[in-house]
């Protein structure tokens, strides 16, 4: 029950819709005359970025503050596009609310390692890459059960409801493998903990920053089955800001800010990321 028809309890049919089609006017009139959009908290000059606030290295919430690499290119791009630091407002993006944040509204860009995918094309846009990450899986320390993605037959995986990670499970081991899906990966390292699940299955930079934070209690395979092309979120169609977006990663690339956050942020990870692939190069929306 939402909170406006919990205010309805009690009345009867006819009056509960004379008092909803009131509150429908009132709001119609107060979005009216307020500068803002109704029911959006969008402040002039501020920028709204929506980042993960539980997968350390990349996007965390710690104390009040945000930090990892997902938090450093966001900053740099808000810098390149005018916003200084306190000029950001942090949603929390988890994996399945993005597309929807975007189409809503609720966010200006999203860099929550967030993959470049033709479903998710269809109802926003991205700019980027600027990162390239590879799934893999991540099992407690010690087991050795599992070496690779070969070895997943009769095992319990855990990954997040919205990602690609537990598509590309149910797309390829379907028949072998039972998923649990969690909202957050943070979730899915405690199911592993407790042993609810033998693996978790995401981005190998997701599993460094977790297996990192577990202190030795956790370990990633180190054996990648997919390219995850980290795109920056925008709303569907907005191609100059894309553009924008572009460019600022390209600097960013080029005068050593990119290389310096991604070794600030793994630092202590055991994670080398796949130089095949990085840095890319941004060209989404040129
Ligand atoms: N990069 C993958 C995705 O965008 C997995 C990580 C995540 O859920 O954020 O779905």
């Amino acid at each position: 029950m939402n909170g406006s028809s919990r205010l309805f309890t009690g009345g009867n049919a006819s009056t509960k819709r004379f008092w909803r089609a009131l509150l429908a006017a009132l709001c119609a009139v107060a979005c009216v005359f307020s500068l803002s959009a109704c029911g959006s908290d969008k402040e002039d000059g501020k920028i709204r970025i929506g980042i993960k606030f539980d997968q350390p290295g990349l996007g965390f919430k710690k104390s009040g503050t945000y930090v990892g690499f997902d938090v450093d290119v966001a900053k740099y791009i808000a810098k390149q596009l005018g916003y200084s630091e306190d000029q950001i407002i942090w949603k929390e993006a988890p994996s399945k609310q993005r597309e929807a944040m975007l189409q809503n509204g609720d966010v200006d860009i999203i860099l929550a390692t967030y993959s470049i995918t033709p479903e998710r094309q269809k109802v926003i846009t991205f700019a980027g890459p600027y990162f390239v990450a590879g799934q893999d899986l991540m099992v407690r320390a010690g087991d050795t059960s599992i070496q690779g993605p070969q070895d997943l037959n009769g095992k319990r995986l855990c990954s997040v409801t919205g990602s690609t990670s537990a598509v590309t499970v149910k797309q390829r081991f379907a028949s072998e493998v039972q998923l649990m899906e969690q909202p957050g990966y943070a979730e899915c390292a405690t199911a592993l903990f407790s042993g609810i699940v033998d693996a978790v299955t995401t981005d190998d930079i997701i599993l460094a920053g977790l297996a990192s934070s577990a202190r030795g209690r956790l370990s990633v395979v180190g054996k990648p089955f997919t390219q995850e092309y980290y795109g920056v979120g925008i709303k569907k169609g907005d191609t100059a800001l894309a553009r924008k977006v572009n460019s600022a990663i390209k600097e960013m690339i080029a005068d050593g800010s990119w290389k310096r956050a991604l070794q600030e942020n793994t630092k202590g990870a055991h994670f080398k990321p796949d130089m095949k692939y990085n840095p890319p190069k941004p060209e989404e929306g040129e």
